[in-house]
């Protein structure tokens, strides 16, 4: 057997640290992944995050927590603002079972995850579109088990942009920084207009002290008024 590259084994012994078991296959996927990213990072502004150990935790073991708040039995999952991939294309490679759809709003970021899912065979879809759009068509509303969104927008923002995606009893998974409790505070209104129960939060740290996260857990108790998601770029100009 080749021997693994430290990276790998880093990423390996942080994700085993948690309870998240990788195969072989699944982390050279996500290694050759992270080679992708640095080469396009070179002529796309992808990321600012280069450091190895930085750019496993904070990137690829920090999507991977999502693992944990996502149910077993889940068939779907939509990231919303998947910018680079994260955290949809590490999911797509930790739940080779799961249909994964990547939404994102920049052309540039979406060539490269085209790219990326093709070259590593992943199966993901990726969709060049705004939320607000994407939770109106009739394939994508209310089509997915599980929504997820990392570093898009506040909560009450991204309620309206994420919860339109989500099925009837799905989940609805906003990855958030420390602050999360005041921005839940704030957008409790927001997620019961468009069809969110109660919220869970799920704090965690990274490994290395590189920071406090929390998961911001929401299932999915009613259908979405007709009249949300509101037109392109309402939601953030006038939050629910
Ligand atoms: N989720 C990635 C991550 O955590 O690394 C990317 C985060 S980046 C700060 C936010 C991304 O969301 C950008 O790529 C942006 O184009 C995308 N975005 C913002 N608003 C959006 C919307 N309404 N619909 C789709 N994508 C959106």
């Amino acid at each position: 057997m080749a021997m693994r590259e430290a990276w790998d084994r880093l990423l390996l012994r942080e994700a085993a640290g948690q309870g998240i078991g990788l195969s072989d296959d699944q982390i050279r996927a996500l290694a050759i992944f992270r080679a992708e990213l640095l080469r396009w990072n070179e002529k796309v502004n992808l990321t600012s995050v280069t450091d190895e150990r930085e750019m496993a935790v904070k990137h690829f073991l920090d999507s991977l927590y999502c693992l944990k708040a996502i149910p077993a039995g889940c068939r779907s999952i939509v990231d919303v603002g998947s910018g680079a991939g994260f955290p949809g294309i590490p999911l797509a490679v930790a739940l080779p079972g799961v249909r994964v759809t990547l939404i994102e709003a920049t052309g540039k970021k979406t060539d490269f995850l085209r790219r990326v899912v093709d070259g590593m065979g992943l199966g993901a879809a990726v969709l060049w579109a705004r939320a607000e759009t994407a939770g109106r068509h009739p394939d994508l509303r209310e089509r997915f088990d599980v929504v997820v969104a990392r570093a898009v927008a506040e909560l009450r923002v991204l309620a309206e942009l994420c919860l339109p995606l989500c099925a009837v009893g799905g989940r609805w998974i906003a990855m958030k920084g420390p602050g999360a409790g005041g921005e839940l505070a704030s957008a409790r209104r927001a997620i019961c207009l468009v069809g969110g129960g109660e919220a869970e939060l799920l704090p965690y740290e990274l490994p290395f002290g590189l920071g406090r996260r929390n998961l911001v857990v929401v299932g999915k108790e009613a259908s979405t008024p007709e009249r949300y998601p509101r037109r392109v770029g309402v939601p953030e100009r006038k939050p629910l």
